[in-house]
């Protein structure tokens, strides 16, 4: 079997949903599991919803009518008779978030975050699955929170990988065509979790190692993976190999193209990955699998942006060694403060982090209480992989560089 991934920008309206029967006549594909996300943006509209819950912000109720009508004119546009039983479906979840929101005790925003953004990939799959089987494409709809077992750690879960291989087996004898939900699991508790932002590719791993699928197929509406991101860059061109181990690297330094967890269980079964256009599902687009590492070898341009730059020092100017470092990093763990680059000299140590958890302001205050520390807000950070002279050059003249590093296949710049 294959499993198939739709992203939110592949569903984003009622034809990105027609379009999907079209990928699956298209590549004749019969026995396949699909994973989808959330449609469009709703994934984000879910975020605002959570947080005027929890930080009392005002505009809860007018925030969900925006992700109901949303759902709504999908649903209007896809099917006609407005009796069939998907429309109560879909109210149905609503009616469940409402109740939700006045009986729920725990203001953890981690948990609520969970139970509520999870809502959306249920949304997308119930409709998605309601109309192909209403336009002959007979599919069964999988509850993903059933089959992948996780720990508590809400919004960034762990898998539980015996619990869920057990579960996932089962689904062998289900029907040829499955459509499940991108990005969501559930804890020993039956809570729901959620696998990280743009965690669905995670997801179709997860089904493809455990079912020991023959390939994963990733639909985008780009024609596979590029050097660069065609939004920030004017010449970009398609990678029509990448090696496990450079995709590795690749999402590390934050391709955003596949959700770094990915490529883990699939190297280990050697699994391909196949990334396409879902306009064109037939042109070769990128295989990630076993292959030389890159083809062709072109320099690849990964931006992160929103990134704080942090240089740390002893107030004594005594080096920054071993010790201090460690405690650093501690802290830095305990806040969940992921460091993307780090760099130090003989009195200051810098890193660049990404504060998903809000944590930035609690870390700094500890830190100040014993270090001098300096740093910048939203700042980006460039990395070349395969860089070659001329890429290098053209930073140095366009950009403000605050920091810069270097190894053989890879230079990495802070950008003010
Ligand atoms: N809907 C989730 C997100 O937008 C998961 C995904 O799209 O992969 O982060
Ligand atoms: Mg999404």
């Amino acid at each position: 079997m294959e499993v198939y991934k739709f992203g939110g920008a592949s569903v984003k309206n009622a034809n990105g949903v027609k379009n999907v029967i079209s990928v699956l006549k298209k590549t004749k594909s019969l026995d396949v599991l699909l994973v989808v996300s959330a449609m469009g943006k709703m994934t984000n509209a879910f975020e605002k919803i959570v947080d005027s819950y929890i930080n009392n912000k005002g505009n809860l109720s007018k925030y969900i009518d925006e992700v109901m009508s949303f759902h709504q004119l999908i649903l209007n546009n896809l099917f006609q008779n407005k009796s069939l039983p998907i429309f109560k479906e879909i109210e149905l979840v609503f009616i469940g978030l409402s109740s939700y929101f006045i009986n729920n005790k725990n203001k953890d925003y981690n948990y609520v975050y969970d139970q509520v953004v999870s809502l959306a990939e249920i949304l997308s799959t119930k409709i998605i699955s309601a109309y192909l089987n209403h336009n002959g494409v007979k599919n069964t709809w999988v509850d993903a929170k059933k089959h992948i077992k996780t720990d508590g750690n809400y919004r960034e879960a762990n898998v539980n990988w015996t619990t869920t291989n057990k579960n996932i087996q089962k689904l062998n004898n289900t029907s040829k065509l499955i459509i499940t939900q991108g990005f969501i699991a559930s804890d020993q508790f039956g809570n729901t979790t959620t696998l990280g932002r743009e965690g669905s590719d995670y997801t179709a791993a997860i089904f493809a190692y455990c079912l020991n699928a023959k390939s994963v197929t990733v639909f985008k509406d780009v024609a596979g993976v590029l050097n660069a991101d065609p939004q920030l860059y004017d010449e970009v061109k398609l990678l029509s190999k990448i090696s496990y181990r450079e995709a590795i690297e690749m999402a590390f330094y934050g391709a955003s193209v596949i959700h770094p967890k990915t490529l883990q269980p699939l190297q280990s079964k050697e699994i391909p990955l196949f990334v396409k256009s879902f306009i064109d599902p037939l042109k070769k687009g990128t295989v990630i699998g076993r292959s030389i590492d890159l083809e062709p070898v072109l320099p690849c341009y990964i931006v992160k942006k929103n990134q704080i730059l942090i240089s740390i020092a002893t107030r004594d100017f005594s080096f920054m060694m071993e010790k201090n470092i460690s405690e650093v990093f501690e802290l830095l763990h305990k806040h969940k403060l992921k460091v993307n680059l780090i760099q130090n000299t003989a009195i200051s140590f810098s890193v660049c982090l990404e504060d998903k958890f809000n944590q930035l302001a609690h870390f700094l205050l500890i830190l100040n209480a014993k270090y001098k520390v300096k740093y910048n807000n939203k700042t980006t950070l460039l990395t070349i992989r395969h860089f070659d002279k001329k890429s290098i050059e053209k930073v140095k003249a366009t950009k403000v560089i605050l920091l810069q590093q270097i190894s053989r296949e890879t230079v990495q710049f802070i950008l003010k």
